[in-house]
């Protein structure tokens, strides 16, 4: 790819190198899920219900993997023919239909879990300080991607109720009062199975926070 194709400006050279960033990650992706006889969407789907340790609709996984419902189907049913998911009524409404791993799923899920290790190897490099401020920057861009409606919105600290953001986290920390954890930049959670959706004003005022 030639120089400049996205732009010479910084926003141009960002958005070249993430797409260079997720080259490389489709690329392993399909080689781990070829070594596993799967697709790299079934073993999305494997982890996720490996995270969210029970349970979970076919419209919530759609939802939470940005899969159409058709596609989501299809996956999920090539799953339950190698004996990884199975499909039970859900509890709490006899007419849908949850989703969970099997046994042998979970063992799946570890395992597809791991195939990002090349990526974790690469950023375990950087210093703690160039990691923290990586990690404010990708959430501060998963946010606008969220706000676009590009992706779903994530369980994460900052939507959340209970979350105090520090002004100066270098010298305070951020805080959980529901879990009453001070929570270091690099301590926020992008998935949180307590997490409680703050109303738009918390929210707002959080992300002034956060952002400046
Ligand atoms: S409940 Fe979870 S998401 Fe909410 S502030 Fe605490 S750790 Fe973060």
């Amino acid at each position: 790819m030639s120089e400049g194709v996205y732009g010479e400006q910084a926003t141009g050279r960002v958005t070249h190198s993430l797409l260079r960033l997720s080259t490389a990650m489709r690329s392993q992706a399909w080689e781990w899920a070829e070594g596993a006889g799967l697709t790299p969407t079934q073993g999305e789907i494997l982890v996720l219900l490996m995270q969210r340790k029970g349970p979970m609709r076919l419209g919530e996984i759609a939802r939470e993997t940005a899969l159409t419902a058709a596609t989501t189907s299809d996956a999920v049913s090539t799953l339950e023919g190698k004996g990884l998911v199975e499909k039970r009524r859900a509890l709490d409404d006899g007419r849908a239909l949850a989703v969970r791993l099997t046994a042998r799923g979970r063992t799946a899920a570890k395992r597809a879990a791991q195939w990002p290790d090349f990526l974790a190897k690469a950023v375990g490099t950087l210093r703690d300080d160039e990691q923290t401020m990586f990690y404010r920057t990708l959430l501060k861009t998963v946010h606008q991607l969220e706000a676009q409606g590009t992706i779903p919105p994530h369980r994460m600290c900052l939507s959340c109720a209970h979350f105090e953001p520090s002004k100066n986290p270098k010298k305070t920390p951020h805080y959980c009062a529901l879990l009453d954890l001070k929570l270091s930049d690099t301590d926020v959670r992008l998935d949180c199975s307590v997490h409680e959706t703050a109303d738009a004003a918390t929210q707002k005022k959080t992300w002034k926070i956060y952002a400046q």
